[in-house]
């Protein structure tokens, strides 16, 4: 179902037009129009999902699965010497856009590009703890 205020359905369904690598009834993979890097590419769901909490597991599955392909195509085309897989959920984790995205973005050594976090601190109790706790909703 399309979301009328969402530039991400307007981007997926076509209605606004983007630099489209692929597309099918269930995706469209164009690119990120302020790329991190050359050649950042998104994956995008036609349908409108808010975020990883709100996509059903076939449509995200069918989506990592479509990553692949995507990823070694961009190796071959761009030569990157690896790439980053982003999907940012909620506003504190940096999601600007709140349609379900996959980020696609190739690095090249030195590019100077920043993704990631500082190595953090926790004790076996805790890791096991919440081990626990996590499991027992799957
Ligand atoms: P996020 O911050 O994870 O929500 O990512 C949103 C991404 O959408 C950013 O990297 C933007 O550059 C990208 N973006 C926003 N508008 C467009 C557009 N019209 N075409 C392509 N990419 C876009
Ligand atoms: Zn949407």
């Amino acid at each position: 179902m399309e979301d009328k205020d969402c530039i991400f359905c307007k981007l997926a369904g076509g209605e606004i037009p983007s630099a489209t690598i692929y597309e099918n009834s269930d995706f469209r993979v164009f690119m990120d129009v302020a790329p991190a890097n050359r050649g950042h590419v998104l994956i995008v769901p036609k349908e409108h999902f808010k975020d990883i909490f709100d996509i059903d597991a076939m449509t995200a599955g069918k989506l990592f699965s479509l990553a692949t392909e995507v990823a070694r195509a961009m190796k071959s085309v761009l030569n990157c010497d690896g790439m980053n897989l982003v999907q940012n959920n909620g506003t504190v984790a940096g999601q600007t856009v709140f349609h379900f995205h996959l980020h696609l973005i190739p690095r090249y050594a030195n590019d100077g590009v920043k993704i990631g976090w500082q190595p953090g601190e926790s004790s076996p109790t805790e890791l096991q703890e919440l081990a626990k706790e996590i499991r027992k909703k799957i």
